[in-house]
């Protein structure tokens, strides 16, 4: 069988914008990727005259989980191995890189435990723009996904925005859909809550996934650039309560946001 690792390079060298097809890549929306040459896409093949099913069933399946997991080209090549601690050094002392340590074991430790227990406590993790929140959010989802579990990334104001479009079509039945999914999937990720205009209708949205995946002790990693005090003037204080009870607390910091380094570090390059 092909490793997961080939499958991915191959959905990613055909996906366009990941952002665009993964939104039709909702269950339900099939969307090959390749034609099978050894069964020519029945999904059976006759060994005597038995039908069993082709070796490309089980690569089918993979390449759905990372496409219906949401996760744009740039975050399938977040992995564990590839978080870079020496972004976290710094002149003023070792809380970064100690930070960032906890936050990394953490993430790995989620990963491991919750192929054991589904409702393994989730995670989130707090702090500023650049900080590599996202980054291990997506480690996490892509070790999951390689192991067959089922995941939904979701960045908060994009789920909002389609929560509200497919409400104000009066399509009530895809927003129920993307809701039921978001509360219901046994691994989600929320990535940047954030400080946006929060309107009594998006906050009930997000309480409703929360209490339910609460109540269903379904694991959920969030990423916010908020601290807690920040959550309950956004979201309201049930909301804040719940997700400390669904989630361990992470605080990732840098001296400098990870992009402008990296950004720092690609211009020195070109003007070699
Ligand atoms: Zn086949």
């Amino acid at each position: 069988m092909e490793s997961s690792e080939s499958i991915l390079k191959r959905v990613m060298d055909k996906t366009t914008t990941a952002r665009d097809e993964s939104s039709a890549a909702l269950p339900g929306q099939p969307d090959r990727v390749s034609i099978c040459p050894i069964c020519n896409d029945r999904g059976i093949i006759l060994q005597g005259d038995t039908a069993v099913p082709c070796s490309c069933m089980e690569q089918r399946k993979i390449e759905n989980r990372f496409r219906y997991a949401r996760l744009s080209r740039e975050l399938m090549n977040c992995r564990f191995e590839r978080f870079n601690l020496d972004y976290y050094r710094s002149s003023d002392g070792m809380d970064h890189i100690n930070n960032a340590k906890r936050a990394l074991a953490a993430s790995n430790d989620f990963a491991q435990k919750v192929l054991e227990n589904p409702h393994e406590v989730g995670l989130l993790f707090t702090g500023p723009v650049g900080s590599g929140k996202t980054f291990l959010a997506a480690s996490i989802a892509n070790l999951l996904i390689e192991n067959q579990c089922s995941i939904l990334f979701l960045i908060v104001p994009d789920l909002l925005d389609e929560l509200r479009a497919s409400y104000s079509n009066k399509n009530e039945t895809s927003e129920f859909d993307l809701l039921d999914i978001a509360r219901t999937i046994p691994i989600l990720i929320l990535d940047d809550l954030g400080a946006h205009n929060y309107t009594e209708w998006s906050r009930n949205r997000l309480y409703t996934i929360l209490n339910y995946r609460m109540n269903e002790q379904l694991p959920t990693i969030i990423t916010t650039n908020l601290n807690f005090e920040e959550i309950e003037h956004y979201l309201g204080e049930r909301t804040c309560s719940r997700l400390l009870q669904m989630c361990r607390v992470f605080r990732l910091s840098t001296e400098q946001d990870i992009r402008m380094q990296n950004y720092i570090k690609r211009e020195k390059l070109k003007e070699k």
